[in-house]
Parts: C-alpha cells; structure tokens; sequence
C-alpha cells in the first residue's frame, strides 16, 4: 500500500490510457452532480466524445467561486447519505470552500499521502508526529490516516504547545516529523531554549514541510537547524489535502501523482498550456473521487514541469515547487512581486533570522513597502553600526531582487506576531 510501481512508474503511453478511462468514469460521476449535471447539458458535453486526454482541454474550468457559488451541495455526485466526511480550505484569501468524502475517496487519499511519505524516504518502522491542526485543516487528518496507512506509529500531535512536541520526540523516538515550514523554525527556537540539540538528542531522521509557500533557501536553512533533509509536501483541500504532488529522496521537485489527478499548467491570463517548463498556474482533475469529483480546477498555484526522468524510477511528471499563488502577488508602485522572493533574498543572508512580514501602507499618497525582519538569535547585537549596515545590505538586495527598495525595520529574534496555522507574510493595508 506504499510503493505501487504498477502506477508511479507507468510508460507515458499506459499513462494516458488508464488516465482517460479514469476520466470518462470521472465525468460520468461528476455529471451526477447538479452543478457539473447542469453545465454538461448545457455545453453538450459527453464522456464518450472524449476522444484523448489532450481533449480534457475542451472541458470548462472549476475556479473557486464556482465552489463558493453552489456551497455547500452543488458539486456533490454521491446522495447525501454515503458521505463520511467533509474538509473545509483554511480560506487564507476569502470564505472557505467544503468538500466531501465518501469511505472510497478516504480511502484513495489515505493511499496517495502513504505512497508520498514512502516516496520521502517513510517507513513503516518509523515513529511519524505530525505536528499540525488536526480539525478542518486537511494536513491533521491527512496525515495521520496516510502514515498509518503506510504502518508508521503515528503520534498525532497536533499543532503547538513546542515544549510537548519536543518531550513527544523524546519519549517516542520520533523519526519523521510533518509540520508547516514557518512553525519548525519556532520549534527550534524551543529546543534551544530548552538545551536540547535536536541532532544528537533525538532519532529525528527527515522532515516533511507544506502547506505553505516556502523558498528553496528557507528548506536549506531548516535542514541545518534539525541535520536531516527536508522533504516537499504539496497538495490543497479541493484536491484533498496533502499527497497530491511529493518529493522523493532526490529532491528534485514534487512528483505529482497523475494516476489520480490530471495535470495542466496553463497561462492564467489566456487559459491556455503553457510552452513545456514555462512557469504557469496549476490545473488539477480528480481521477479517483467519487463524492465530489473536480474538473479542471484553478488552483492559482504557479509553477512549471520540470524536464528529465528522476533517479528514483517514478515516471509521473515533476513539478517545481509552488512560487507563490497568482492571487498572493502583489504589485507596488508598478511592480508585481511574490512574497517569496522577498523570503529568498532573506534567507540568503546569514544575520538574518526565521521570520519577517511585509507590510504594504500608502503615506503621504505613495505606496511604501516595509519589511520587518526579526535578526538571528546568533547574531543578535546592539551595535548600531553593525544594525544599520544590516537594514542597508536588506534594503539593496531585496531592491535588486524586485525593483522596490524597502523600508527596513529590524527586530529581536522572536519579536514578530506568530499565528497559529499557516504564516502570514504580507499585511496589505493600503485602502
Ligand atoms: P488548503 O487548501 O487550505 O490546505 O491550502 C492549499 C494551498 O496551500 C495550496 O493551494 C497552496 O497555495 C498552498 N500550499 C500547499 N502546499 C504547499 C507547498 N508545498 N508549497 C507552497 N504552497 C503550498
Ligand atoms: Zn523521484
């Protein structure tokens, strides 16, 4: 129930096969549902006609308003009875959007989140603590059914309270922890307070990060902190939750598991594919959901097909990780910026510690950027000399980086507001 060669390493060919059958039952199932029943009908639209998978394109859309508009039975595809459970989105950019499972649709994500950890390097002997909300959030649940799917002990820690997840790990010998990229670099602020070394005292041997975007250097860093790889987790409620798109050993992008989900990168402006390893935004179709089947979904996640064939054997397709979501670039004064490439010229810099915010503010009829930025707790100094040259250095290399030159604010280590699921890392006041 883990590694499944019979599906991660099919030839191109008995790919799209199995993917266009599974899409034809797809839509079948789908236009069960009074919302896809409706715009089947009217558009004419025929499992049978679906002549290749390449014809998924003559399909509509499935944006998130489209969930929103029909909340909360729209989509469904199964009677109401058969559903076991529903997850909601965090709903980071608006109201939240539902969606359901029947035992099938749990049981196919609990496989695909196992046949990710293994990817990863999970095994069943292994003690899983995955540290984050269990609830609506899908990463909880997710994960937790997942890795015991694959047979890990599973400890099923939930989010917060660092002083118990460290004695967690102690008391279990936890070796692979999941948890949100910005929460781990809190945790280790914890372990240091507490002395414990999270290398030579606890059996910790990888980590999986989501759920949240998250630089390349930011990986690098939170890989130093613990002394094991970081792995890549990817995924969204609409599409279930986490598995749909994971690192393997190799690290060289997230494979997306396109036996069950079909996978597009389109122009968000004109719709359509983009050129093979232009970046783009991300269109996923469930292939193995029977409650609420989604069709060519927007997901606003932009990135692109990385080319080659990976090391490890898996033949579905890699993709980048996410650098941003359309909708969380910002543009200030003329300039469109994605809060990740503020987070990659910070974790560049040494002196610099785990977190920041950008806050957008309009003064004097000017928009302006400030970038709060908390120092390292090694370098932590009040010498405003060496201060000052610090904010400069911010200042020039984020400029370089996107054409705005920031106003710089430094803090102690620590200083920043924390929430409690996934980092905010713009404050947009601007009327
Ligand atoms: P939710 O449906 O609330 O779980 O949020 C899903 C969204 O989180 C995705 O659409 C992405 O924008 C973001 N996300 C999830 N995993 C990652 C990841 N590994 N890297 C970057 N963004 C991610
Ligand atoms: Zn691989």
């Amino acid at each position: 129930m883990c590694w499944q060669p019979e599906f991660e390493t099919l030839s191109r060919e008995r790919l799209e096969a199995l993917q266009l059958e599974r899409l034809r039952a797809t839509m079948a199932q789908a236009a069960k549902s009074p919302c896809y029943g409706a715009k089947f009908a009217e558009q004419g639209i025929a499992p049978q006609d679906l002549a290749d998978i390449s014809r998924i394109r003559d399909l509509p859309f499935t944006t998130k308003e489209d969930l929103r508009g029909h909340f909360p039975y729209g989509f469904l595809a199964v009677p109401r009875t058969d559903l076991v459970r529903l997850h909601c989105s965090s709903g980071t950019t608006g109201n939240p959007t539902v969606i359901f499972h029947n035992r099938h649709d749990l049981a196919s994500w609990a496989n695909l989140v196992a046949r990710s950890l293994y990817a990863a390097g999970a095994r069943p002997h292994h003690v899983f603590q995955n540290i984050c909300g269990y609830g609506l959030f899908t990463g909880g649940l997710g994960f937790q059914y997942g890795a015991e799917c694959l047979g890990m002990l599973t400890i099923p820690a939930a989010a917060g309270n660092s002083r118990r997840q460290i004695k967690l790990m102690q008391d279990f010998g936890t070796n692979v922890v999941h948890a949100i990229p910005s929460y781990l670099t809190r945790l280790y602020d914890v372990f240091v307070e507490l002395g414990v070394d999270p290398v030579k005292d606890t059996r910790l041997e990888r980590l999986v990060i989501g759920a949240e975007p998250h630089s390349e250097e930011t990986r690098r860093r939170i890989e130093g902190l613990f002394g094991v790889k970081a792995f890549n987790s990817y995924g969204l409620s609409e599409m279930n939750g986490p598995g749909v798109a994971f690192e393997c050993e190799h690290q060289n992008g997230l494979h997306i598991w396109e036996d069950c989900f079909v996978v597009e990168i389109v122009n968000p402006e004109t719709l359509e594919p983009v050129a093979e390893g232009e970046v783009g935004e991300l269109v996923l179709t469930t292939l193995d959901r029977q409650a609420m089947p989604i069709i060519r979904y927007r997901t606003r996640d932009l990135t692109r097909f990385l080319p080659g064939t990976c090391p490890c054997g898996r033949t579905s397709r890699r993709i980048d990780r996410i650098t941003g979501r359309s909708d969380d670039m910002f543009i200030i004064r003329g300039c469109n910026v994605f809060p990740i490439q503020v987070e990659k010229v910070l974790m560049e810099i040494p002196q610099v510690g785990n977190d920041y915010v950008i806050v957008l503010e309009t003064k004097e009829d000017n928009d302006q950027m400030t970038i709060e930025v908390e120092v390292s707790r090694e370098w932590f100094t009040d010498d405003y000399g060496k201060l000052e040259s610090l904010r400069r250095t911010i200042a020039h290399r984020v400029r370089d980086e996107v054409l705005v030159t920031p106003h710089v604010r430094l803090v102690e280590p620590g200083a920043l507001p924390k929430s409690e699921g996934k980092a905010v890392r713009v404050r947009d006041l601007r009327g």
